[in-house]
């Protein structure tokens, strides 16, 4: 199928044949290209494949045909130009600072973000020059507010984790390029089944393809994307220097989990809708954050922004840490980590585990009570999963 043809496409469609790589042998499946270098017919072959002036392959930290099939896949299902594959979520981030920000520029991040993205900005780019301001996600005149004349950058997560806020990423897109600046999207927790921050003006989005990308808590990775120049030339440059590559392995189950995302995406919302339901309606329960419930405060904007409001529910109880910790050891369903965005369900109490090293200020600033619960809704039948979380509220009184 031509490539223009597949962006017209759904992303169930997408997700299956977007970037399809076969090579001579007709595999259905694609092969997994196991080899860290290629050999060149000749030595003006490998002189010009050097020099960019043929395309090829060379060496596989920055040139390998199973992950070049990720990349492409995942940049049509944006909508991106270009997608550089990383190591992590995690390097996918680092990359995109390292090859977009120099010393001196200045960036106004949402304060809800990955702990790890948070201590990525305040501890180690804070020591080359790159100063972070951090703003409520859904406080627009403070994001106005925090930009500088050196503000270069933007970035968000939407749904923030765990409280699900949402913000708007084309308003935010626009306060970014009327001051010179670009908008980068974690689009981690909604994936580009549910929600496009390209189309929606954002410049790059990142990913944690550990999450909902593989789906099934196999392997860690991650990706940017984002237009030909900023991703295609300067990320990947950044990513041939420095190294943090994916393996090809990683890659081929990436891929074979793009394969089913939207039909997972769905199955995860499905669910999570029906949760967040039962426990809105739910006495034991003092109050639940779901973009999919009309109580959320920007239910509005979610219906506008997403296909449907993803997988992550948490939920307030009135009896603090203690009732919290009762409940979640009360489950018997539901896997007690951390890790979220798998075909599993998992519980956890972000104020002691996700978001137990920031200080007891910072998480009441965020928002993260001592009675909050957190659950990546999975893909188990969803009356067992109310049936664990009802017996867990009853054994925790
Ligand atoms: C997990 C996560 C990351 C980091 O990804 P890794 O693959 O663990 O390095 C970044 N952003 C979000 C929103 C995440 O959930």
């Amino acid at each position: 199928m031509k490539n223009s043809d597949i962006e017209r496409c759904g992303p169930s469609t997408q997700g299956l044949r977007a970037g399809y790589l076969q090579s001579d042998q007709q595999e259905h499946s694609e092969a997994i290209f196991a080899t860290s270098s290629f050999t060149f017919g000749s030595a003006a072959e490998a002189a010009a494949k050097f020099a960019d002036q043929q395309p090829g392959n060379i060496y596989s930290r920055f040139s390998n045909p199973t992950v070049r099939a990720f990349q492409d896949r995942l940049a049509v299902m944006e909508g991106g130009e270009s997608c550089i594959a990383t190591a992590s979520g995690m390097s996918a981030i680092l990359a995109t600072c390292m090859a977009l920000l120099d010393g001196g520029d200045h960036i106004v991040s949402s304060v809800g973000i990955f702990g790890t993205t948070a201590s990525l900005f305040f501890n180690h780019l804070n020591r080359f020059g790159v100063d972070t301001t951090f703003v409520s996600l859904t406080d627009y005149d403070a994001w106005a507010e925090a930009i500088r004349p050196e503000t270069r950058m933007l970035f968000l997560e939407t749904p923030s984790n765990p409280l699900t806020e949402i913000a708007d990423i084309q308003r935010l897109a626009a306060l970014a390029h009327d001051n010179g600046a670009m908008l980068v999207v974690d689009n981690c927790f909604c994936t580009p089944a549910l929600q496009k921050p390209l189309a929606l003006g954002a410049d790059v989005v990142v990913h944690s393809a550990t999450k909902y990308l593989d789906g099934q808590g196999r392997v860690v990775g991650g990706a940017v994307v984002g237009d030909e120049e900023r991703v295609g030339k300067k990320v990947f440059g950044f990513l041939r220097a420095a190294g943090p590559t994916m393996s090809a392995f990683n890659a081929w189950i990436f891929l074979k989990g793009l394969e089913t995302l939207a039909l997972r995406m769905r199955g995860h919302s499905d669910n999570a809708q029906a949760v967040a339901e039962w426990l809105e309606a739910d006495a034991r329960v003092a109050r639940v954050n779901y973009a999919g419930l009309p109580s959320h405060p920007q239910y509005e904007l979610a219906v506008r922004q997403q296909r449907a409001a993803g997988g992550i529910v948490s939920f307030e109880l009135a009896g603090g840490r203690e009732a919290a910790w009762r409940v979640i050891d009360n489950t018997r369903l539901l896997s007690i980590t951390a890790n979220l965005g798998g075909v599993r369900s998992t519980i956890t109490h972000p104020a002691s585990t996700t978001h137990g090293r920031i200080t007891a200020e910072q998480r009441a600033a965020a928002g993260i009570g001592e009675g909050l619960i957190r659950l990546s809704v999975g893909l188990e039948d969803r009356e067992d999963l109310i049936a664990d979380l009802n017996r867990a509220l009853a054994a925790a009184g």
